[in-house]
């Protein structure tokens, strides 16, 4: 993939979003970050899809560190919300 800047401050949209989300959902991001972040789910709801969807994966993988999550499980939840995302 392709980076088209690298300037922090003026990347604001969907590229940062999806770089940051995983950071976002384990709460590692700074307080500014966090306030970007939710700014931006306001307005952007591929982004809420996505972090919506990350953060029903994490909840699963961190389950799966007690239960050994199956990896069917984390497909079937991933294309549950992919499918109810294309809805739109
Ligand atoms: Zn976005």
């Amino acid at each position: 993939m392709n980076r088209k800047s690298q300037n922090d401050e003026a990347i604001t949209g969907c590229e940062r979003v999806r770089a940051q989300l995983e950071e976002y959902v384990h709460a590692e991001l700074t307080a500014d970050e966090t306030k970007v972040f939710d700014e931006h789910m306001r307005t952007c709801p591929e982004c809420t899809s996505e972090h919506q969807l990350s953060r029903v994966l994490t909840e699963v993988i961190v389950r799966g560190c007690r239960e050994e999550a199956p990896e069917g499980l984390k497909l079937r939840v991933v294309a549950r919300l992919r499918s109810l995302h294309a809805e739109h």
